[in-house]
């Protein structure tokens, strides 16, 4: 039992918002990789995709540059890669209560149905 919750990655957290908010509409790709790992029940009406993550997390002794999650982040690989992902590490953003760590956080919740 939560009002919020906050997502970790690698040591930090990634994205933080109420319950209602992070289960509806993630903000970080790696919540929504983790949200669509929940099973639905046979009956339920809700099919997510899933969303596998590739490879595993780096070694915490040698994050990358810019991104933490950009080793792993499918989001970025349908943007194309943008350069901002290796070159700029996201701070915590975001309107009101509900704040994401991902340059593209506003495309989350579009792409990870697609
Ligand atoms: S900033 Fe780029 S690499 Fe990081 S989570 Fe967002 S899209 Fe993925």
């Amino acid at each position: 039992m939560a009002t919020r919750v906050a997502v970790m990655y690698l040591g930090r957290i990634v994205e933080i918002a109420s319950a209602d908010s992070i289960f509806t509409t993630p903000r970080h790709p790696y919540t929504a990789a983790l949200l669509s790992a929940i099973p639905a029940m046979p009956s339920s009406s809700r099919k997510p995709r899933r969303i596998p993550l590739a490879g595993d997390p780096p070694s915490p002794m040698r994050i990358p540059p810019g991104c933490r999650f950009q080793t792993r982040c499918w989001l970025r690989e349908t943007l194309d890669s943008p350069e901002i992902c290796s070159a700029i590490d996201p701070t915590l953003s975001g309107a009101g209560d509900h704040q994401s760590a991902c340059h593209f956080q506003h495309h989350v919740d579009a792409r990870r149905g697609a």
